[in-house]
């Protein structure tokens, strides 16, 4: 987050935010799954101004061996904007920021996945943001929770993804770049809607308690709208002809 400049209208006074959005509005979703040809599983997601592929590989064997477990398969995850994705040329090689944040997405998808099926192999989840505006971590991994189901690796539950925040000392949803530039705080959070547990939750910038309940409330509700996008995205693949 850059600078909480709280002057800049992100809230005008009928409760409307900069991108003309309510409060408890998140941007426009898209999600397709089985995109890429080549990857056993793969989804494209469109949240907002962001755009992201992901990828699942295996299970597979692991190289070097000495990294696989004889008691569970392993799961691997890339998190990668590529040069364009953003308004100056990112540099391509892994930033600290693209390594953190692969670390949290394998953490956040890690209890939905049944990787002690399938010991001493690796599922790699490759995630590619082709376009970033705010909320990328938790878009990314709505389309590799997808990308995983439709691998067809076994999972206990979804894991659906959506950001709270804050700005002018209102808690809001699904918050974008600008809003996280100058608003007062963003709170990434992944949950599993069946088993109602969160499997990440971030917190960048302060509020009270009551604020802090209220927005993980607020990005739980988020979550369950991402879930039944993702729901759809599968089914318009598996059961096509169920679809209207
Ligand atoms: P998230 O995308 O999960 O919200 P951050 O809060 O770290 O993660 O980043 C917020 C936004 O800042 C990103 O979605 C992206 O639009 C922008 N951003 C991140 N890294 C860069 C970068 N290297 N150059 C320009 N913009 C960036």
């Amino acid at each position: 987050m850059g600078g909480r400049d709280t002057d800049m209208v992100l809230l005008d006074e009928n409760g409307i935010r900069c991108d003309g959005r309510k409060v408890d509005e998140p941007r426009r979703i898209m999600i397709k799954a089985g995109v890429l040809k080549n990857a056993n599983g793969s989804a494209y997601i469109e949240f907002g101004d962001n755009k992201i592929l992901a990828g699942v590989y295996g299970p597979r064997d692991v190289h070097p061996k000495h990294m696989s477990n004889a008691d569970t398969g392993i799961l691997r995850c890339r998190y990668h904007m590529v040069p364009f994705s953003v308004a100056e040329r990112k540099n391509p090689a892994p930033s600290r920021r693209e390594i953190e944040i692969s670390k949290v997405i394998r953490e956040a998808l890690e209890p939905a996945v049944m990787l002690e099926k399938f010991p001493r192999t690796a599922v790699d989840v490759y995630m590619e943001i082709l376009q970033a505006d705010g909320g990328t971590r938790c878009a990314a991994l709505d389309a590799a929770a997808v990308a995983l189901a439709d691998a067809g690796i076994p999972m206990r539950d979804m894991v659906s993804a959506c950001a709270a925040g804050k700005v002018a000392d209102t808690i809001i949803l699904d918050v974008n770049n600008e809003e996280d530039q100058a608003g007062q705080a963003d709170m990434p959070i992944a949950y599993m809607p069946n088993l109602n547990q969160i499997t990440l939750l971030q917190l960048d910038g302060v509020m009270s308690l009551e604020e802090y309940n209220k927005c993980i409330e607020v990005g739980i509700q988020g979550c369950k709208t991402v879930y039944a996008l993702q729901k759809k995205a599968l089914a318009e693949k598996y059961f096509p002809e169920e679809q209207t």
